[in-house]
């Protein structure tokens, strides 16, 4: 070691004159003294080895009593924590997808810190199955037979193709070989779950005649996939679910599809149109349909399998279902939005009703949002102010329906004193309750297709923690 080195070394702080500063008892309460320690020390390895690397690196004892606190404060706070979501996209899967209705909260709080029926019969006084509080209203909602649920989608896709393909054939078209994103690719979920994927026609063209030449003794299923994020466009053909299921039934073959979304209600009243819903698919021939518990059905995250009774006992036998099972607070929460569904009173389930609001109510809402906003900006110091009222495209998200925007509402924002919009956009970020919004054309945006009242005074309390972080 040099001696510049040593020199610079010398200079670290002890960990002891660390420890001593005033900050850290309140973190040792929340996290342990143990905890405050680690991180303290690792900060000061990276410190050494700056050094290390680099003799001349500036630092003193305040901006290493800073950073530390920093550091600390950072693992003192809960990582997973709630925040605005002013993007105007539904299901946001980034930031948690579906919100659940105020009942299956209550429900979900009720059977997490209460003893419950989850496997028991109060009849029989012996055990019962987790899977019977749902599946009467998931038959009920969409006419299937019956009906499972698993962890999420992507587990209902692997347990159902491992289950039905035998690890024979599954046919599907190349226009349906999608990534849905965070890793899910049906090629690879194909490999995993032991089906011998067969691909037939092209990227923009798939006949009848490609699937009628793909079926052969070792065929198990035709497997249809739900396209979700993307759409193919101009010069394209597929086949019908009507078609698909017809000669699957003729071969005594299943058709399987993964409809992602999975909607209960139609949406076409509100311009959404193309996509069938969960009935519908049943209806016109699926034997299997797969979908997710929180993306347009407005619920906790799960995966929920319907079809024929013969072919979901298969499942039920399968030992992945073990691995997949959904807990306490999901079938809950499921039961009690299913239940919602049941009396029709789908607008106070918090997704549905956010993709159904209309432009005009948006328009309102963001007129009353924009006249909160300026009176307060009239409280401060603040001169550059520039506030106003803009028609937006709102999306459903989740994967679903890309190219429809739900036209929405919302409050366009430039303060060039606090920099540019996407500073204002990060600063939005950093405060407690972090304000997710959008920049474009220089200015932040606030969709008010995804605020409540109380995102809000979240964004007015950000304006208020940025101003007075900043001093302004
Ligand atoms: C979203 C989606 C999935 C994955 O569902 P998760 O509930 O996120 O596991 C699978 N397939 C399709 C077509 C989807 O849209």
């Amino acid at each position: 070691m040099n001696n510049e080195v040593q020199n610079a070394m010398r200079k670290i702080p002890s960990m002891d004159s660390l420890l001593a500063l005033s900050w850290v008892e309140g973190f040792e309460a929340q996290i342990g003294r143990e905890a405050v320690k680690d991180i303290i020390s690792g900060l000061l390895s990276e410190l050494r080895q700056k050094i290390r690397e680099c003799p001349d690196t500036a630092f003193d004892f305040d901006s290493i009593s800073r950073a530390a606190m920093l550091a600390v404060s950072e693992k003192a706070e809960f990582s997973l924590h709630k925040v605005v979501n002013a993007t105007g996209v539904v299901i946001h899967t980034n930031l948690g997808r579906s919100l659940l209705a105020d009942e299956a909260m209550d429900a979900v709080l009720n059977i997490a810190s209460n003893y419950n029926t989850l496997e028991y019969s109060t009849q029989k006084g012996t055990r019962g199955e987790r899977n019977d509080h749902v599946e009467w209203l998931i038959c009920r909602l969409t006419g299937a037979e019956a009906a499972i649920v698993v962890n999420n989608n992507a587990g209902a896709v692997i347990l159902a193709l491992k289950a039905l393909s035998d690890d024979k054939e599954a046919v599907i078209s190349r226009g349906e070989l999608v990534e849905i994103g965070g890793s899910f690719r049906i090629p690879d979920i194909m490999e995993l779950s032991g089906a011998k994927m067969v691909e037939v026609g092209t990227t923009n063209m798939t006949h009848i005649k490609d699937y009628v030449s793909a079926i052969t003794e070792e065929t198990a299923m035709l497997l249809k996939i739900h396209p979700s994020n993307y759409r193919i466009t101009g010069f394209t053909s597929t086949v019908s679910r009507a078609e698909l299921a017809e000669l699957a039934h003729s071969r005594g073959i299943i058709l399987m599809e993964d409809l992602g979304s999975g909607m209960l209600v139609d949406t076409s009243c509100i311009g959404l149109t193309g996509d069938p819903t969960v009935r519908e698919c049943a209806e016109e021939g699926a034997d299997i349909v797969t979908f997710s518990g929180d993306k347009l059905l407005g619920g906790p995250q799960a995966g929920i399998i319907i079809g024929k009774a013969e072919i979901i006992d298969k499942l039920r036998k399968h030992p992945l279902l073990r691995a997949l099972r959904v807990d306490k607070m999901t079938l809950a929460a499921l039961e009690a939005t299913l239940r919602i569904y049941l009396r029709g009173d789908i607008l106070s389930i918090p997704t549905v009703s956010m993709v159904f609001k209309s432009q005009e109510e948006l328009r309102k809402n963001a007129q009353n949002f924009y006249r909160r906003l300026k009176a307060f900006f009239e409280t401060t110091r603040l001169r550059s102010v520039s506030l106003k009222v803009v028609p937006t495209n709102d999306t459903v998200g989740g994967g679903t329906y890309p190219q429809s925007q739900l036209p929405g509402y919302g409050v366009s924002l430039r303060l060039p004193e606090l920099g540019s919009s996407g500073k204002l956009a990060e600063k939005l970020r950093g405060v407690s309750t972090s304000v997710i919004a959008g920049a474009a054309n220089d200015a932040v945006l606030f969709h008010m297709r995804t605020l409540s009242g109380e995102d809000e005074k979240d964004i007015i309390a950000a304006f208020n923690e940025i101003l007075s972080v900043g001093g302004n």
